[in-house]
């Protein structure tokens, strides 16, 4: 009888010691998570954040769209509000006017002209009405001395250089707007350059003579050359016409996801040795092969197989084939990219290129977001991932804003250069 009891004693004891000791870890890990994420946040808060791509003028321009108000994601769509950039502790942004590939003719790139002023004036003026959160930003050093009036940067930037028709004066009009980058192509070839993705392949061979012109006459004014959505002849082009530093402001390395957005590792390391900056994005598919979805395959082909071609199609046949894509999707949905996804790219390209030529270029409101980073507010779960890997203070400043200002910098010592030449 005692004999059992001491073995009831020692049973106990060893029982409630285990479970000690697995309380007592699941407390310190739940501790050192917590102190990590806090550490995380306040390097969130204090180093400059800046996005250098979102499609959200394409909203701005929507009669009854406010800035100001908070807009549920899940509900409206929309990816980018101010509320939203305050919360994300998103400190700066490069709204892009994006004016989709049309017909290449006059009549086309004057449509494609108004539009893109009129996406232009709708940042401006949403600027203005909300000067008292936001301010207008043209060169580097706005965006650390608006962070200090506690208001978020504002930049412009042009996606596609199809706007600029066949005229180059065209370039100037835009600087003079305050655009400071344009991603040469879309996802067709325009009069500039040849697309990564324009079903009917390269039509130039990278650049074209006048896209040629083109990046020498951003050259001269200080606009940033962005060779994103091009093809790989365009980047190799590019690198060796233009006098500054290159960007690609929202592109993945490929050695990571096989994708023709993204970039190569030769790529990567020209882009280092060039002095650019590759600025990661959250679209799932750039950012990781989709697991198997037989079901969504088998419905894409369907509709692949009696739908012709994209070019050949008039807007609303293309309106209509969209839509029928969007419907397979929602049928049969592929799970999101995640944040640990746009890390391992970035540690990629840390490794390939070096941490001075990696950013953040999040593409919301033009299909950008995942799980995680969904919207603007979410963007600090970004610095959470990056501090869990063990990235310093100094890197993440780098990657989040230091890094594509030292760019934009050169960008702007080149064109004093050719101007102080020129006269
Ligand atoms: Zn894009």
């Amino acid at each position: 009888m005692f004999k059992l009891r001491i073995g009831y004693l020692i049973l106990v004891l060893i029982v409630s010691l285990f479970v000690g000791c697995k309380v007592s870890s699941d407390t310190t890990a739940a501790n050192s998570e917590e102190v990590l994420v806090q550490k995380a946040l306040e390097i969130h808060h204090r180093v400059l954040t800046l996005d250098t791509h979102a499609d959200t003028p394409l909203r701005m321009i929507q009669p009854g769209f406010d800035m100001s108000e908070r807009h549920d994601p899940n509900e409206t769509g929309s990816k980018v509000d101010y509320p939203r950039m305050k919360e994300g502790g998103l400190d700066a942004i490069f709204f892009a006017a994006f004016v989709a590939q049309d017909i290449r003719d006059d009549a086309g790139h004057s449509r494609a002209k108004d539009l893109c002023l009129q996406m232009i004036d709708s940042i401006v003026t949403s600027t203005n009405r909300n000067s008292d959160v936001v301010g207008l930003a043209l060169d580097p050093e706005d965006a650390y001395a608006l962070e200090k009036e506690g208001k978020r940067a504002i930049y412009i930037g042009i996606e596609n250089g199809y706007p600029i028709g066949n005229d180059i004066s065209n370039v100037s009009l835009y600087f003079d707007q305050g655009v400071r980058y344009i991603t040469l192509v879309h996802s067709s070839n325009n009069d500039l350059a040849d697309s990564a993705t324009d079903p009917d392949g390269p039509e130039h061979g990278g650049l074209s003579a006048f896209g040629r012109e083109v990046v020498k006459e951003m050259n001269r004014l200080g606009i940033m050359v962005d060779v994103s959505h091009g093809n790989d002849s365009l980047f190799y082009d590019a690198l060796a016409i233009s006098k500054a530093p290159i960007i690609a402001s929202h592109s993945n390395a490929r050695a990571v996801t096989n994708h023709k957005r993204n970039m190569t590792d030769e790529m990567l390391e020209l882009m280092a040795k060039n002095g650019g900056v590759v600025q990661l994005t959250m679209l799932s598919d750039y950012l990781r092969k989709a697991p198997p979805n037989p079901q969504r395959d088998t419905a894409i082909a369907a509709l692949r197989a009696n739908m012709k071609s994209f070019s050949e199609m008039t807007k609303e046949e293309q309106s209509a084939a969209r839509k029928a894509f969007q419907e397979i999707n929602k049928k049969y949905p592929t799970p999101s990219a995640t944040v640990g996804h746009v890390v391992d790219h970035i540690d990629h390209i840390v490794k390939v290129a070096g941490i001075d030529h990696v950013g953040i270029g999040c593409d919301f409101d033009g299909g950008g977001g995942i799980e995680g980073v969904f919207d603007a507010s979410e963007v600090m779960n970004i610095t959470i991932e990056l501090v869990k890997r063990g990235y310093t203070e100094e890197q993440i400043e780098k990657i989040w804003a230091g890094n594509l200002i030292r760019v934009f910098k050169e960008v702007q010592a080149v064109a004093k250069t050719i101007q102080a030449e020129g006269k």
